[in-house]
């Protein structure tokens, strides 16, 4: 390769990230004056990490007040954007959470599901409309069949977010104060209890607890096996009389019902995780991190309904040099031999590092 080339390689990189930035600014003034970005409660308690290239280049940054975050906000317009789920004393103390002083902390979950069968693109990172619906498919297991149904939380009690990428951020916002304050003070090992639950780590067959029994039962088509699980908590002892055949059908429905939530348990239980700011833009997709009302998240639609709007006014002329897989936004399907993109496939193309040019 010649100098002369390198030179407009480089040019060309500069051009694209200058764009980028540019979407990000444009998006961040549209999103502070609608009161689309979210501003962590408690500010001056809350730990705010970003990133441009990375996830997370920084973090141990805090502000005094509202109006100085949103104005750094505005600045650096960041392609990431974290906020930590604790409350702490010292957010911008660098270290553990003996540094930083926990004081308490949000209760989150984060459903961030890989590609399923149905999916059509070979790349592993890319999206289609599959593996969307399957993290809200998970999204309404994690709701109906957890929170709601073993917990007894409303869905008034539950904040709803899109992750801009392939999940869901549910978190658990009960609307009465004193349920809120005491799990917001829960420590990390009463948290571990709470998701191990969840993920049925815990699951003892000696004893099978009603949301369990529920949820296990709802699965198996068999009406006798089903009417002896139903009458005790005591399913090994019934299973164990079984043949080899129904036995190991058996188990192997309560092993699939057990799996079907793939959740980070690192957002539950670390004490100093970050989640990324709800209205801020996902770095990689350059989709929003939508609040989704319970109501509407059946009809949403991250392909259409997490894309900025004038994302989609502004055109491109580009030349994509290596082989993706295809994107439909907005109705449209954008492929490798797209000429003509809009900025939302611009910052997709970004985030997943293909390499592109735009022309002039
Ligand atoms: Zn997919």
């Amino acid at each position: 390769m010649n100098k002369i080339h390198e030179k407009q390689l480089n040019e060309n990189k500069i051009k694209i990230l200058d764009e980028v930035k540019k979407h990000y600014k444009e998006y961040f003034i549209y999103a502070i004056k609608r009161k689309w970005l979210e501003i962590p409660d408690e500010i001056h308690h809350k730990e705010i990490g970003f990133g441009y290239l990375k996830k997370v280049d920084n973090r141990n940054i805090s502000f005094d007040s509202e109006k100085e975050y949103l104005k750094w906000v505005l600045e650096n317009a960041p392609f990431h954007l974290y906020k930590s789920l604790s409350y702490m004393e010292h957010p911008d103390f660098i270290g553990g959470a003996s540094q930083k002083k926990i004081l308490k902390r949000e209760m989150a979950f984060d459903i961030d599901v890989h590609r399923v069968k149905k999916c059509t693109h070979e790349d592993d990172g890319w999206i289609c409309k599959y593996c969307l619906e399957e993290a809200k498919n998970q999204a309404f297991i994690l709701i109906d069949e957890f929170l709601i149904s073993d917990f007894g939380l409303s869905k008034n009690d539950l904040k709803i977010v899109f992750s801009g990428n392939r999940g869901y951020h549910i978190y658990i916002k009960p609307q009465d104060e004193e349920i809120k304050n005491t799990i917001e003070h829960w420590d990390r090992y009463q948290r571990r209890y709470f998701i191990e639950y969840i993920l049925g780590k815990n699951l003892n067959l000696n004893y099978v607890g009603s949301g369990w029994s529920r949820r296990i039962l709802n699965n198996i088509k068999n009406k006798q096996i089903k009417t002896q699980l139903s009458k005790t908590k005591n399913w090994k002892q019934i299973i164990d009389k079984k043949n080899e055949n129904d036995k190991n059908k058996i188990l192997s429905i309560i092993e699939n019902t057990k799996n079907r939530l793939e959740l980070d348990e690192k957002v539950m239980e670390d004490d100093i995780r970050l989640l990324r700011v709800i209205g801020s833009l996902h770095g990689y997709t350059g989709f929003i991190v939508k609040e989704i009302k319970y109501n509407s998240l059946e009809y949403f639609n991250p392909l259409n309904h997490a894309v900025f709007s004038k994302f989609n006014k502004e055109y491109y002329n580009v030349k994509i040099n290596q082989k993706i897989d295809s994107l439909r936004i907005k109705d449209k399907t954008y492929t490798t031999r797209s000429k003509e993109i809009p900025a939302s496939m611009l910052l997709f193309l970004f985030g997943h590092g293909v390499d592109f040019e735009i022309l002039d």
